[in-house]
């Protein structure tokens, strides 16, 4: 079947799509109705709601909740298939997308590309501080924090238990870099969980005393709220405890706290072993690799220029939506990937009905929403400003509406009964793996390989396939295409 981009594939349309967050997504279902062959690459097996990783880190949510598996979300659309990898190239002549899964290599030709790969954590040229202050992006990075942040309380105790009372305060200390709404959002929820839900569990310390630092060197909270708002924000967390320190810009970052210059030039240190960094993200590489083959300009956040369409220019063939796209100075909010991967979908139907293609991406502002803690929220919505407990019944209401599932939805609701209108906090589990990961591996550097001890082939006893010993070890053919039930 012809299309207007000029390929074609036993008589289906094939697209790929490059992620499984909003974008990806939401892109996926649309085209579920289609008579296309859809095959999603994510890294991920799952869709993240990242707007409750926050939850997550300090106890209120699981991690299964705000990540189903995609296969699932997924499965009963005939026409999708899912699969893992990591893609690391796109070749836009060949229109070849290349991803890594372990110790394979796995090719997938296209004649649609959508690439919704998101945004990472940017440490603004220092990524050696995410040893010691890991980011909010992925379900590793919560239950990291989750580990670091409850395991503070319990070196602390250990510490005040064995007479070591002046060590206390350095593991009672909390900082979060960046006052945008994931900062806000941390040092409300670090503040309220050491006032309200362990403040009667432990014996030799008193969680009240407990000491949140927010750190921005911007001069407000939440800046895209505006000033009012922003204002709003920074009081009531200074009513539950928080100290908002603006102005403030992180010039180093070690395992035992973080160094700051204020605006007026001085230096200080803040002695704290748990930090967690809220601030700054970087585009997926993937938009530094379309951008050198395609010519469209990429920018400092590597994000990658796109047209109106959402397409990249001479390549109508290939859509970049969500958190890797600029267009018009558009937000990295989920509605904006949302919207995208929609109207990607929208332009494949059309261009195979052979409907016009001139169609521009016009993005409908549903608004921006931050809570500050329970029963607190702020939220700007067209010319409406709404602040405390209504502008929280909104963000309520929102949030649970736009995660993926009734499963999801249900448990979320009775976690946060639990933990809202009680004091519990049902998810404080955390195992060593999770707090420790990361240092390990990079402690070993290159020397760790997953695949090392998960060999993607059956072996014998002293190592030989036991199958196909001539097929080569780290290149699988191309699989797309003949999959079964597309
Ligand atoms: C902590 C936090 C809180 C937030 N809160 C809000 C909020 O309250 N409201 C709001 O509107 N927005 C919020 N956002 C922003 C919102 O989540 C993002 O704008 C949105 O997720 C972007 O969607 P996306 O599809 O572009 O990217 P993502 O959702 O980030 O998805 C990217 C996908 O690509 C995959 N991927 C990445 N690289 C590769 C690769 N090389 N190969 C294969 N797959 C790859 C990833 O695994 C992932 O599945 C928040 C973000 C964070 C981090």
């Amino acid at each position: 079947m012809p299309d207007q981009t000029g390929s074609t594939h036993n008589g289906r349309h094939r697209v790929v799509i490059i992620g499984s967050g909003f974008g990806g997504l939401f892109a996926a279902r649309k085209l579920a109705r289609l008579d296309v062959d859809v095959l999603l690459i994510s890294s991920t097996t799952h869709h993240l709601f990242q707007p409750l990783l926050y939850q997550v880190a300090t106890g209120i949510l699981s991690e299964g909740v705000i990540a189903p598996s995609t296969r699932d979300v997924l499965s009963h659309k005939r026409n999708v298939t899912v699969l893992f990898g990591h893609v690391r190239d796109i070749d836009v002549e060949r229109r070849v997308v290349t991803a890594d899964a372990l110790d394979t290599t796995n090719t997938y030709d296209y004649d649609t590309l959508i690439v919704a790969a998101g945004a990472g954590q940017s440490y603004f040229g220092h990524d050696e501080y995410a040893r010691y202050a890991p980011g909010m992006k992925s379900i590793d990075d919560a239950l990291e924090l989750r580990g670091r942040i409850f395991g503070s309380f319990e070196l602390a105790e250990l510490a005040a238990s064995g007479g070591y009372h002046d060590d206390v305060p350095r593991l009672m200390t909390f900082v979060v870099v960046g006052a945008g709404p994931t900062g806000v959002e941390m040092a409300g929820q670090i503040a309220e969980l050491s006032r309200r839900t362990i403040a009667k569990d432990f014996r030799y310390i008193n969680p009240k005393d407990t000491k949140v630092i927010l750190l921005d060197a911007a001069p407000q909270v939440l800046p895209a709220f505006g000033d009012r708002l922003g204002g709003k924000a920074q009081k009531k967390l200074e009513q539950l405890g928080v100290d908002v320190q603006l102005g403030a810009k992180v010039i180093d970052v070690d395992a035992n706290g973080i160094n700051v210059e204020d605006s007026d030039g001085s230096r200080r240190r803040i002695i704290a072993l748990c930090k967690v960094w809220a601030a700054g993200v970087q585009a997926s590489p993937l938009g530094k690799i379309l951008g050198d083959q395609t010519g469209a300009e990429v920018d400092r956040a590597g994000r990658i220029s796109v047209n109106p369409n959402l397409t990249l220019p001479g390549h109508p063939e290939i859509f970049v939506v969500g958190d890797m796209m600029s267009l018009d100075k558009l937000p990295g909010v989920a509605q904006v990937a949302i919207q995208g991967g929609r109207f990607a979908a929208k332009q494949v139907k059309n261009r195979l009905n052979g409907k016009p293609t001139d169609e521009q991406f016009h993005y409908k502002d549903k608004g921006s929403m931050a809570t500050i803690s329970r029963f607190s929220a702020v939220a700007s919505v067209g010319k409406l400003r709404l602040s405390g407990f209504l502008a929280w019944l909104m963000w309520l209401a929102v949030h649970l509406f736009y995660i993926i599932g009734f499963k999801s939805q249900f448990t979320t609701f009775f976690h946060w009964l639990v933990s809202f209108l009680g004091r519990a906090r049902g998810e404080r589990t955390s195992t060593e793996q999770q707090i420790y990961g990361r240092l390990a591996i990079h402690k070993l550097g290159d020397s760790f390989t997953p695949s090392a001890d998960l060999p993607r082939r059956a072996t014998t006893e002293d190592g030989r396939p036991l199958t196909d010993p001539d097929a080569p070890d780290d290149v699988v053919p191309q699989a797309y295409g003949a999959r079964p039930g597309a």
